[in-house]
C-alpha cells in the first residue's frame, strides 16, 4: 500500500486488441490527469503495431516519438504515465487474425506468467511499488495476480453494461435454459437483476453457441468468475443510456459508469485514436454536402464471409449513396486479400473511397456523414452517438448482437439488417436509402442527437460520469490509505 510521499500508482493492462487498448489509454490519462501515477503495459505485439504504424506515417520515426499515435496523447498530456510492455506468449510476428484460437490460447494459459513477472518487478522497485492493478474483465488472472502483490484489483469492462450483466449472470441462464440455446428458446430472458425482458438471440454469441469448449469461452467462463473477486468495477458506459442495468449492478459491487472515456480533441484528425495508420479521406469529405455520405466499417478484427461481403458491397453500388469504406486486407481473412466483386472500384468512380484504415472519430465527426454501417463495436456505439450519426447494424460476433439491440430496440438510433449469411443486395441498399433519407431517417437523427447531448452531459463537472469517476477516486484512496 502508498506510503505517504508518493502519489497513488496504478498498473494498467489493457486485454490486447484495439477495441480494448484505444479505451485504456484514455482511462490511464484520466487517471493521471487526477493526480495517480500510472504505468500502463502493452503486449510487444500491440507495441510493436503502433511503432509499424509509426514508421507509414509522413512524419513517424517509428521512435515512439512520432505525434500522430496514440500513444502521442500520453506524452503530450505530460502526466506521470510510464509506458512498458510484456509478452503475450507468442513471438511478435506471428499472425494473431489468422490464427485466432492460438492467441485466445496463449492469453488464458499463457500469458498471466509474463504478467506476474512484470508486475512483481514494478512492485519491488525500490521507491517506486503499486497500489492497485486495472486489467480488463476477460483476463482470467488479475484477482491473483493482484492479491500476490497486494494490490487492489480494478476490473475494467469496455463494453455495454448490459452486456457485462448477462456474463455475470452466466448461473441464472444455465438454471433457466437459456445458455448455450441457440434457436431452441423464444420465450424472453426476465430474470436478469434490472433488465427488461430480452430476446435470446440478442445475447452475446458466446452465450447463444451450443458448443461451449472453445477457448474463448473459457476466457470468457473464467474472466467472470475472477470479476467476482474484484475491488471495483470501471464500465465505459454511461448512466443515462442504461440506467436500470447499471442501478442493479451498483447493489451487487462497486460499480462506476465512467463513459465515454474519450480523450481531449477526440474527433480532431491530427489526434490519433487508433493504434493503427490512419488514411486521411477529409478533402474529400469537404466536397461532399452535409448527411449525404454513409461511414462503413466492420471494427478492427470481426470477419465478414465473402457471400455477405459481397452483397454489401452491390448493396452499397445500388443505394446510390456516398460511402468511406473502411476496407481492412483482412476482412475476409488474411489469405483472401482482394474479396471485392470484380469492377467493383471502378463502377465507382468519386462516389466511394475505400481505405484500410482511417481516424473514425473525424470521420464521423465530418458534416458529411450521415450513417454508419456498422458491426456494433462498441467503441464504434459510443464515437457513433457522440457524433449524432444513426446507425445501420450488421453485427459479427459476440457482444455485438446484444449492442444492436442497445442500438435499434432501446434507444431507437437506427436500423437492423438481417443476420449474417441472410441478408441481400436489396435489404442492404433499402435500408441504407432508409437511414439516409431526410424523412424516413430524421427520427432516427432526432434520437440520436438527444443521447449525443446525454453523453456531453454525462461528462461535465457535474455529470454523472464524471461524479462516478470523483467516487471511484475517492474510494480507492480511502482502501489505499
Ligand atoms: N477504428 C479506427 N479506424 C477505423 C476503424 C475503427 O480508429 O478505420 C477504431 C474505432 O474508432 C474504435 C475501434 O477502432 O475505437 C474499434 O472498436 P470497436 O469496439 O468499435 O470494435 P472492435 O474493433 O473491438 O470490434
Amino acid at each position: 500500500m502508498a506510503d505517504n510521499h508518493r502519489k497513488p500508482h496504478a498498473i494498467i493492462i489493457p486485454y490486447p486488441l484495439q477495441g480494448h487498448v484505444n479505451p485504456s489509454v484514455h482511462l490511464a490519462i484520466k487517471l493521471a490527469s487526477r493526480g495517480f501515477a500510472v504505468t500502463f503495459i502493452n503486449t510487444q505485439s500491440i507495441h510493436h503495431h503502433t511503432v509499424k504504424a509509426l514508421d507509414q506515417k509522413p512524419d513517424g520515426d517509428g521512435d515512439g516519438n512520432g505525434s500522430y499515435d496514440i500513444f502521442a496523447n500520453v506524452r503530450r498530456s505530460g502526466h506521470d504515465i510510464r509506458y512498458t510492455t510484456v509478452s503475450d506468449g507468442l513471438p511478435v510476428g506471428f499472425d494473431r487474425s489468422l490464427n485466432h484460437d492460438q492467441f485466445m490460447a496463449s492469453l488464458l494459459h499463457v500469458f498471466s506468467a509474463h504478467v506476474e513477472e512484470i508486475v512483481g518487478n514494478i512492485v519491488a522497485t525500490p521507491g517506486e511499488g503499486a497500489d492497485f492493478l486495472i486489467a480488463d474483465t476477460f483476463f482470467v488472472w488479475p484477482s491473483k495476480v493482484a492479491e500476490k502483490f497486494g494490490l487492489l484489483y480494478v476490473s475494467f469492462w469496455t463494453e455495454p453494461a448490459l452486456v457485462f450483466t448477462l456474463y455475470y449472470h452466466m448461473d441464472l441462464l444455465r438454471i433457466n435454459g437459456h445458455f448455450a440455446c441457440q434457436d431452441c428458446r423464444e420465450d424472453p430472458i426476465d430474470y436478469i437483476p434490472g433488465v427488461p425482458p430480452l430476446q435470446p438471440k440478442d445475447m452475446t454469441s458466446y452465450l447463444q453457441e451450443s458448443d461451449t469448449s472453445s477457448t474463448c469461452h473459457q476466457i470468457i467462463f473464467n474472466g467472470f468468475q475472477d470479476v467476482k473477486a474484484a475491488d471495483f468495477i470501471l464500465c465505459n458506459t454511461v448512466q443515462e443510456l442504461e440506467p436500470g442495468t447499471v442501478a442493479a449492478l451498483q447493489e451487487q459491487k462497486p460499480f462506476y459508469s465512467i463513459g465515454p472515456v474519450f480523450p481531449e480533441g477526440f474527433t480532431r484528425s491530427d489526434v490519433a485514436t487508433s493504434l493503427w495508420p490512419e488514411s486521411d479521406c477529409s478533402q474529400w469529405l469537404d466536397t461532399k454536402p452535409p448527411g449525404s455520405v454513409l461511414y462503413v466499417s466492420f471494427g478492427s478484427y470481426a470477419h465478414l464471409s465473402r457471400p455477405d461481403l459481397e452483397e454489401i458491397a452491390h448493396g452499397l453500388l445500388l443505394s446510390k449513396v456516398d460511402f468511406v469504406w473502411v476496407l481492412r486486407t483482412d476482412i475476409v481473412s488474411s489469405e483472401d486479400t482482394d474479396p471485392l466483386p470484380d469492377g467493383f472500384k471502378q463502377e465507382l468512380g468519386d462516389r466511394a473511397i475505400i481505405i484500410p484504415w482511417c481516424s473514425q472519430n473525424a470521420v464521423l465527426s465530418h458534416p458529411a456523414i450521415g450513417g454508419f454501417l456498422t458491426h456494433c463495436g462498441w467503441n464504434s456505439i459510443l464515437e457513433s452517438i457522440w457524433s449524432g450519426v444513426p446507425m445501420l447494424c450488421f453485427p459479427l460476433l459476440t457482444d455485438q448482437f446484444t449492442n444492436r439491440k442497445l442500438v435499434v430496440s432501446d434507444w431507437k438510433i437506427g436500423l437492423n439488417l438481417s443476420d449474417r449469411n441472410k441478408t441481400t443486395r436489396e435489404e442492404v441498399a433499402n435500408k441504407i436509402s432508409q437511414l439516409m433519407s431526410q424523412d424516413s431517417g430524421s427520427k432516427f437523427k432526432n434520437a440520436v442527437e438527444a443521447l449525443k447531448t446525454k453523453l456531453e452531459e454525462a461528462l461535465m463537472p457535474d455529470g454523472s460520469s464524471t461524479k462516478d469517476l470523483d467516487q471511484f477516486i475517492v474510494d480507492i484512496k480511502d482502501r489505499i490509505h
